[in-house]
């Protein structure tokens, strides 16, 4: 089968014929017909992050495609399921974590296209107990980046506690932000979008964003105070600096959630002021099963939008070009039908 390959971090992925996988024990084997391109497959092709991910690597965790084999013992799905695979691919199911709805914080988790083999890739192995069912008004180009980008910031604005009196600021409108502010707007809170590109901020208008601000172009911090501080911000822009104005941006009790995971991993944070004024901080990471499945919902009942452009897996190299340049319109989705 042809994959998308990294074998080091400081050369560009390659397209590769290798073997197919057979069904293990537990496993399904998921014949890919959409996979998206998250930053996160960036940042591990680059071995951005403290903690790097085993190399050789098949990126990719937003794949959907149909269930073509099982292993023994699987009884989650079935052959000609439609199903996606997240970042979370595994986890223990037992711990404290597993137990309490915290599964996304289990120590013996494994992700998808980080430690397992992704879906950059013609077929992908999977844990059948940590893949979603794709409802069937949900088609598979959409699906894949319902599977990270709208899971992490459905579970982010749930982590910010955003309500409907609320000012909720969008630190970056890209793969994630697009979807970020649809949730904030469905929370019902007001939504004021930042980005340094014009074409991301007219999409963030086209999806319901109040206000917008192009950080190129005039101070978010100011900006956002001169609204009256945001009650929440949520960071999705790759820049601590950006994290640094999220945290200006608050007004009093406001609360910061972290989910962009720039390579530079460190930001100044004023003890202070974030004492004085009460400031709350998160860290988000990815969601649940369950959080999937109500992204899912949302989609199948038309209240979410997913805005991509398709590429084919061959031009992988040229396409992680364009999102580090900001240049796609939101998220890129490897469309893998032609590739039978
Ligand atoms: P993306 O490249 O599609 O979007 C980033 C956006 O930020 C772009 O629109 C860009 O123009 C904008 N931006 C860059 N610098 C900015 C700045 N200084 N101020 C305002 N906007 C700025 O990336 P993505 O796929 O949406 O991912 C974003 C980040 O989230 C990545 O670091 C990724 O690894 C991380 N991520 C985290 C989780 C999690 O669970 N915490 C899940 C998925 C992705
Ligand atoms: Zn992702
Ligand atoms: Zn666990």
């Amino acid at each position: 089968m042809k994959a998308a390959v990294v074998h080091s971090f400081t050369s560009p992925l390659s397209l590769e014929d290798i073997p197919k996988p057979e069904p293990e024990p537990g496993k399904v084997v998921v014949k890919i017909e959409a996979s998206g391109l998250c930053h996160t497959d960036i940042h591990a092709a680059h071995g951005d992050w403290p903690v790097k991910p085993t190399l050789p690597l098949i990126p990719g965790h937003e794949g959907v495609g149909i269930v073509e084999s099982v292993g023994a013992g699987v009884t989650e799905v079935k052959e000609g399921d439609r199903v996606a695979i997240p970042w979370l691919g595994y986890a223990c199911g037992t711990c404290e974590y597993c137990i309490s709805g915290w599964e996304t914080l289990c120590q013996k988790q494994l992700n998808t296209g980080y430690f397992l083999p992704g879906a950059y890739a013609e077929y992908a192995p999977a844990f059948a107990r940590y893949v979603a069912k794709v409802p069937t008004k949900v088609n598979s180009l959409e699906a894949a980046p319902l599977a990270c980008a709208g899971v992490t910031t459905y579970k982010a604005v749930k982590v910010s506690g955003a309500r409907s009196s609320d000012l909720v600021a969008i630190f970056g409108i890209g793969g994630l932000g697009h979807l970020a502010l649809q949730y904030a707007k469905i929370a019902g809170a007001t939504v004021v979008a930042v980005d340094l590109v014009d074409e991301k901020l007219e999409l963030a208008k086209k999806l319901g964003a109040d206000y917008t601000v192009n950080a190129k172009a005039e101070d978010p911090v100011e900006a956002i105070q001169k609204l009256g501080g945001a009650n929440a911000a949520i960071s999705l822009a790759v820049s601590p600096r950006a994290f640094e104005q999220a945290f200006r941006a608050l007004r009093r009790g406001g609360t910061l959630v972290f989910v962009a995971l720039p390579a530079d991993n460190y930001m100044q944070l004023p003890i202070f002021e974030t004492v004085l004024n009460g400031i709350k901080i998160a860290g988000s990471i990815v969601g649940t099963r369950l959080d999937l499945a109500e992204v899912f919902e949302l989609h199948a009942a038309g209240r979410t939008k997913v805005i991509y452009e398709t590429r084919n897996l061959e031009d992988v190299n040229h396409s992680f070009e364009e999102v580090e340049k900001a240049a796609v319109p939101a998220r890129l989705v490897f469309d893998m039908t032609g590739n039978k």
